[in-house]
This record gives structure tokens, sequence and C-alpha cells, in this order.
């Protein structure tokens, strides 16, 4: 922190970090635990409201996302998931985290869709998540597993490692972080860049999600769909999902009896209220799986987009000697973004701190990090990632 500290005297702040949903939130909140002078400027309010992070299901299951997501997110998922407890004990109140576990059926008309859940599996998760990682349960152990379904599948697949937690007591808890930490925090300030370069500030570091999409090209919304019911008479100890060839679906408890069951995936930016159609789906596929979401209430039917880049990688960008930007999140946030913040802290402070002071020197340092894959630098042609 030596760069910075120089600063300590005058009205600019170390660090300005905007967009304050998941990501930027973190981000704040670890600078400021190193000792740096940070600003947070956020569009909505302080519980998060506006931003994708606010609808998520918050599972954190690296290998069951491993059906669609590459070895890296895997990899980067696993090592997030350790790294949560240790991140949560140092927010200043509880938040809802638990290591129960996924359970994985489908009904016995889509078994192939199991074999091809396996078979993916296996090629894009690394063996140590795979060994004990992925149990196959049939007949009397399924419903001892998660006895409220008891004779409702005849197989599933246990991964007893996998998490989840409650997104918004995350929001929360770091919003109340960020006060503890001195960050100043600016609610309902919504930035364009012409703002952002403003700002006094020695380093920026835009954290819009989908709100950076004017200053990122190839960054796109993904709109996800999710209904948050109150079902006292389910009892699901841990995230469910269901394997289906056209409704596949999740169903996470939380905390207090409540579920958040989701989630489409429709390409597009469209933020408007969810469908009848999706809400349909989603509503049958889980009454399906459990007849006590016929007499759920219903409390929310949300939608929110995905800041996803064309390589569904996550990336930390430097953009010149003074703005880093970090997006790309997809549907992995919660399930990456302990790891990914780290990065991206100790990419800011080196940056402060002069070891990166150019793109070559950047791009050094990224080599030496455990996922170099997630850093770029500016191209020379505009920001495609
Ligand atoms: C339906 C759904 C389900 C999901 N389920 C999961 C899941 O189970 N597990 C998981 O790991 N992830 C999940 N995700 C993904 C996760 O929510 C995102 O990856 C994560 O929220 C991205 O974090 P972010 O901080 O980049 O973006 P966001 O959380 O969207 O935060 C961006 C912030 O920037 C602010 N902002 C935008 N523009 C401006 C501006 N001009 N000025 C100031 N502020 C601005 C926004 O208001 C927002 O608060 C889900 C997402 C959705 C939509």
């Amino acid at each position: 922190m030596d760069a910075p500290a120089a600063h300590r005297m005058s009205s600019e702040s170390d660090f300005a970090v905007i967009g304050g949903g998941l990501i930027g939130r973190l981000i704040a909140w670890r600078l400021a635990g190193a000792g740096a002078r940070v600003a947070l400027y956020e569009r909505g309010d302080a519980q998060g409201r506006e931003s994708a992070a606010w609808v998520a299901a918050a599972m954190l299951a690296p290998l069951a996302e491993a059906a669609s997501a590459e070895l890296l997110i895997t990899e980067l998922g696993a090592a997030s998931l350790d790294a949560w407890p240790a991140l949560l004990a140092q927010l200043p109140r509880p938040v809802f985290f638990q290591r129960n576990g996924t359970l994985v059926v489908w009904h016995p008309s889509d078994r192939a869709e199991s074999t091809m859940f396996t078979s993916r599996l296996r090629v894009n998760a690394p063996a140590s998540l795979l060994q004990g990682g992925l149990v196959a349960l049939s007949g009397a152990a399924l419903d001892e597993a998660e006895p409220v379904l008891g004779g409702r599948f005849q197989q599933g697949f246990l991964l007893p490692d996998e998490g989840q937690l409650d997104n918004r007591q995350v929001l929360e808890a770091l919003a109340e972080g960020l006060v503890a930490r001195g960050v100043e925090t600016h609610w309902h300030t919504e930035l364009d860049d012409a703002r952002i370069e403003a700002l006094p500030a020695r380093y920026r570091i835009d954290c819009r999600g989908l709100g950076a999409k004017p200053a990122w090209n190839g960054l796109r919304g993904i709109r996800g769909e999710v209904a948050r019911v109150h079902a006292p008479g389910v009892g699901l100890r841990r995230p469910v999902r269901l394997l289906h060839p056209r409704y596949p679906l999740y169903i996470a408890p939380k905390e207090h009896d409540r579920y958040v069951i989701g989630a489409t995936e429709i390409e597009g930016e469209d933020m408007s209220p969810i469908s009848v159609r999706s809400s349909l789906e989603l509503l049958s596929a889980a009454f399906s799986i459990h007849p006590g979401f016929g007499e759920a209430r219903i409390l929310e039917l949300s939608t929110q987009c995905r800041p996803t880049l064309p390589d569904h990688r996550p990336r930390i960008r430097r953009v010149g000697d003074r703005v880093m930007r970090v997006n790309g999140l997809y549907r992995h946030g919660f399930m990456l973004a302990p790891e990914v913040s780290r990065l991206a802290v100790d990419c800011a402070l080196a940056q402060a701190s002069g070891a990166c002071a150019d793109a070559d020197a950047f791009e050094y340092w990224a080599a030496g990090t455990r996922w170099p894959s997630l850093f770029a630098s500016d191209a020379p042609q505009g920001q495609t990632a």
C-alpha cells in the first residue's frame, strides 16, 4: 500500500469502485481491509436491489455446474467454495451458508439426461472433485438422503461437497462491512464513463456488471427468471436439481422455509417482468418434484440479466494505467466471487504500488497468478474480450 498511502492527506480516494453489486462490494470491502481509502458508487440502494446478485439463487455448485461449464470455472469454483467460510467470518453479521451438497434427480423417462450429465462432468471437472463428489443413489439410499422426496424418484446423484448461501444476506452484510471499514459509499449514484473518468480517485475499478456494456464490446446479458416461495410443508435439506430436456430446474432451500426456484437462461437483456410461460414452467416443475409446492405462497417472481462475456469466463481487465474492469461472472458470480475478488484486489494493489506500471508488467504479474487466463489487458483495437 505504499503508493496509495502517500495520498492519505488528499481528498482523493485510492480506489473508486463503480458498481456495488456482488463483485464491486466485495472488492471495495477487501481493499478497505487492506488499508486502502475506497469510495463505492452504486446506482441502486444499499440492499443491492438493482443487481443480478439480488435475484440469484447463490448456489455454490462447481461440480453440478460442470454439466455446462469448463474446467477453469469448476476449479475456480472449488477454490472459492473453500474460501467462503473464512470470508463470511469477517463480515459484521451472520450469513446463511450451507455445505450440505446438491441432489440431482430426474424422472424415469428422462434417464438419457443423467447419462449426458455424468459424461459432461467427467470432461469438465477435475478428478479431485469427482472422487467421492458424485455419489449415485437409488431406492432407499436416495430416500434417506432427502427423506421428503421419499419414493418420488428412483435414481439420483448426491454431490455431497457443494454449498449455497443467502445472496441477500451477503449483500446486506457487505454493506455493513463497508461502513465498518470506512468505505465512502455513494448509493443511488449512476455513473457513465465520463463521470467515472472525473472521479476523485487514483484508480477506478469498474464493476458495473451489465451496466458496463457501453465500455466493453462483447459483454451481453443472459436473462434469468426465478420464483421465491414460502413452502413450510416441504422441508428440503439442500438444493435439488431436476434434469429435464425442456424444463431443467433447481430449487434452493433458504432459511425459514423459503425456496428459490429457477432459472431460465434466455439470451437478451430484457428486464421486463417474468412471462406467464416461464412462471408456469418453473412452478409446475417444482410441483412435480414435491406436491407441497402446490400450497406454497409466491413471495416474488423476479428477473435479472447475468453479465456474460463471449467465452463465459470472468475477466479482470487492465485498461490503461488507472482503470481496471472486473466483469463476466455470468451464472457463477457467487460461486467464483471469493477467488475473483481476491485476484482483482491483488491486481489493484499491485497496480497501485507500481508493480504493473505498464501492460507488459501487468501481463508478467498476471502470469504469476494461479489463473492467468482470467486477466486481460487493453486490446489494440477496442476492448473485445
Ligand atoms: C436468475 C439468476 C440466478 C443466478 N444464480 C446464481 C447461482 O445460483 N450461483 C451463482 O454463483 N451465481 C448466480 N447468478 C449469477 C450472479 O448473480 C452474477 O454472476 C453476479 O451477480 C454478477 O456480479 P456483478 O457484481 O458483476 O454484477 P451485479 O451483481 O449485477 O452488480 C452490478 C452492479 O452495478 C450497478 N451498476 C450498473 N450500472 C451502473 C452505473 N452506471 N453506475 C453505478 N452503478 C451501476 C448495478 O446497479 C449493480 O448493483 C445468478 C444470476 C441470475 C440473474
